[in-house]
């Protein structure tokens, strides 16, 4: 029996530090290091390893740990272990964020560089395409006091993990990012948003795939990342994220409905590699079909993208006044 690291680290006050490229957690509370291997079966507390009992597994994007040690060693190890003196480190999660108002938003534009997106029938490239939404996105969400960034400005490959890297150093409070979606099925059309989770449906799975891929394009840059901290990223998101991602994604499908008349193919989960490194709420446009000949020539139009911009940020700005109204910010 396994159980995500992450949340026995959050309900123990330990923090924890995710290394994704040498796949090594290290957990650190009062002064103690342990760190665990991805498969490795022991746990590295100070100088000394002790035995897990079983080896620590990475599954769907968690690195879990046998319940068995969760329960009883780990806690021991904090309390009892011998205080190694660590050197102060940057603290990657913080596990009591106050999420009171909605301030920085980075916008993700998908795709760029060498890595075309979805390519419609007449040509349209989703990474143009969406590039230049976000774009329109961005002059709207200023205009509204929100401080936005772009994880890309111009037609420039960024890897997945760089994106999420941008939006978790700029401490956003949320993350959009922007793409739109190809089907083998011509007919297939509409407005989707997605947050994340276990994919949902044939389409939102065979969606994850298409939107994964750019990470084979990523070899090379994942080649030369260092193991460094500043390139540390999390596999994880808190529950309270969770949610807010689901809302959002919510508000900005009511939105695009009323606005683009469109069909709104509802609210979905997959499990996008961009969104899960995020340490914010983040959720995934897709703005609509360029594999649909009416759609394509429709995103084509820049009038249209204008209102699908728009139609994103009236669904941000909602959600933005419900949730401060929540949280006790109301102006
Ligand atoms: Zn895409």
């Amino acid at each position: 029996m396994y159980v995500p690291l992450w949340s026995i680290c959050r309900e123990e006050g330990i923090e924890f530090l995710w290394d994704s490229y040498g796949r090594v957690a290290t957990l650190r509370k009062n002064g103690i290091e342990a760190k665990l291997r991805v498969n490795s079966d022991k746990v590295l507390v100070g100088d000394n390893f002790k035995k897990l009992g079983a080896p620590v597994r990475f599954y769907k994007g968690m690195v879990v740990i046998p319940r068995s040690f969760s329960r009883k060693a780990l806690p021991k190890i904090f309390k009892t272990a011998y205080a190694r003196k660590t050197r102060k480190s940057r603290r990657i999660v913080s596990s009591a964020k106050a999420y009171n108002k909605i301030k920085k938003i980075v916008i993700d534009p998908g795709h760029g560089g060498k890595d075309p997106g979805a390519i419609g029938r007449y040509g349209l490239r989703e990474k143009h395409l969406v590039l230049d939404i976000s774009r329109r996105l961005k002059k709207i969400l200023t205009a509204k006091n929100i401080q936005v960034i772009l994880t890309r400005s111009g037609d420039r490959f960024v890897p997945l993990w760089k994106r999420a890297n941008i939006a978790n150093k700029k401490k956003a409070d949320l993350f959009i990012s922007v793409h739109a979606n190809s089907f083998r099925k011509r007919r297939a059309r509409g407005f989707e948003v997605y947050h994340l989770s276990e994919a949902t449906d044939d389409i939102a799975k065979a969606m994850e795939a298409a939107e994964n891929k750019s990470i084979k394009l990523e070899r090379n840059s994942i080649a030369r990342y260092s193991s460094n901290t500043e390139a540390i990223v999390c596999d994880l998101m808190f529950d309270e994220d969770k949610k807010v991602s689901y809302e959002l994604a919510r508000y900005i499908c009511n939105s695009a409905r009323k606005k683009l008349y469109v069909r709104d193919r509802g609210v979905k989960g997959a499990r996008f590699k961009v969104l899960k490194k995020t340490q914010m709420p983040a959720v995934l446009v897709e703005v609509g079909f360029v594999s649909n000949r009416k759609e394509e020539k429709k995103l084509k139009d820049a009038s249209y993208r204008q209102k699908v911009a728009q139609a994103i940020a009236n669904g941000v700005l909602s959600y933005k006044r419900k949730y401060e109204r929540e949280n006790g910010f109301a102006r």
